[in-house]
């Protein structure tokens, strides 16, 4: 670990200025060209076998040793957000209404540098490592677009591993839980048809209006009244819409919303219980209701071993001075789709700096990072790495 610490160290000055560069041109998901174009550059000059348009925009770099040995898969995510970045920094954004505003430009960069320092090793190589550049985290699912086009296969990993930077905790703070450590996500959509008719006259209509109220209102009993208190879930509405005046009583109104599980059992009662709720609510006032649900993320539930591995890395490196087997966020992410079948490991990167001013959570438009995480984060993957094929 100690090499790759100082390893990490002595390329800090183009780690920085490529991260800076992706942060001064985001690319939104499946649209990361000019990113990918770069990775794929560097993983090709290295001597990696690639494949680019792995999930439309994804790049895979594959780093083969002289020995057989396990596979590991590496995974780092490229997309940006639309959001209109508001820092004022010189590496501030020139694409308008697009931000690097999730810290991804900072993986891509790292991912550069574990490439940069792990194909350094390659001759002393027990396996392989497989680099992935992910596109299109940001609820655009790059994760199972790439498992399409067969980022698992030829071969299949026995290990991976994935990283955040992760404002919600200082720089030197390292976070990997055993188990369960970020929330299944899924979007819902309500339809609820009445009967319209004249705002003056509801003796003659099934107000739509009003049963998707008492829906709003029933559906903050789903995690009170059916779970576990024990169990953490989330069930948001997040719009409502009826009705285009002031005096026609429409007829039909919807309701769409988030929820957030850890446990396959949560998410069958959730969806269960919001499905009901909305359609009995819908029928006693004379209405009916049609709920479905999108595919979103599984939950991220890390491998205990892998989970205990990074852990200790974290250990080795002078910069850590916490490191966590709690952190629990009800945030999302599809590296799950990578963890299905193969045991790994996904972590987060403490990345504020109050007294900079570097604290903005994820998703701002002032978002930022203190960039003495970049070396960190850097430092861990490719020790990770080492430990199962060097
Ligand atoms: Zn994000
Ligand atoms: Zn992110």
């Amino acid at each position: 670990m100690s090499e790759f610490i100082k390893a990490a160290k002595s390329l800090e000055k183009v780690l920085i200025a490529e991260r800076r560069d992706f942060h001064r041109h985001p690319e939104v998901g499946y649209n990361e060209i000019r990113t990918s174009g770069i990775v794929a550059q560097l993983l090709d000059e290295l001597g990696m076998q690639v494949q680019d348009g792995v999930g439309k925009t994804g790049v895979v770099g594959l780093l083969s040793g002289q020995h057989a040995g396990p596979t590991v898969l590496l995974r780092f995510d490229m997309d940006a957000l639309p959001i209109q970045e508001e820092n004022d920094v010189e590496y501030v954004s020139q694409n308008n209404g697009v931000m690097h505003a999730c810290g991804h430009d900072g993986h891509v960069a790292i991912g550069m540098c574990v490439a940069r320092m792990l194909a350094a090793h390659s001759d002393n190589l027990k396996g392989s490592i497989k680099f992935v550049f992910q596109p299109a985290e940001e609820g655009g699912a790059g994760a199972a677009a790439m498992i399409r086009d067969g980022v698992l296969l030829d071969p299949t990993p026995d290990y991976v591993y994935g990283m955040h930077l992760w404002n919600e905790r200082p720089v030197g703070w390292v976070g990997a839980t055993d188990g369960n450590m970020m929330a299944g996500s899924c979007s819902w959509q309500c339809t609820i048809v009445g009967n319209g008719g004249h705002a003056a006259a509801p003796q003659h209509t099934n107000d739509p209006a009003v049963a998707a109220a008492q829906i709003v209102m029933g559906l903050q009993t789903v995690v009170s009244r059916n779970l576990p208190p024990a169990d953490a879930v989330v069930v948001s509405v997040t719009q409502i819409h009826c009705g285009d005046t002031h005096n026609v009583i429409p007829n039909e109104a919807s309701l769409a919303g988030t929820l957030r599980y850890f446990s396959a059992s949560a998410y069958e009662t959730v969806t269960n219980s919001v499905t009901r709720i909305a359609e009995d609510i819908a029928s006693a006032m004379g209405c009916s209701a049609n709920v479905s649900f999108s595919t979103g993320y599984r939950p991220v539930s890390n491998n205990l071993d892998a989970a205990r591995l990074v852990r200790e890395q974290a250990q080795y490196v002078p910069e850590v001075n916490i490191v966590s087997n709690e952190e629990r966020t009800a945030v999302s992410e599809d590296f799950s789709e990578f963890m299905v079948d193969i045991p790994g490991c996904y972590f987060f990167v403490g990345s504020s700096n109050s007294e900079r001013g570097l604290a903005y959570p994820h998703h701002h438009p002032k978002f930022d990072i203190d960039e003495q995480s970049l070396t960190i984060g850097a430092a861990m993957m490719a020790g990770i790495a080492s430990q199962h094929v060097l």
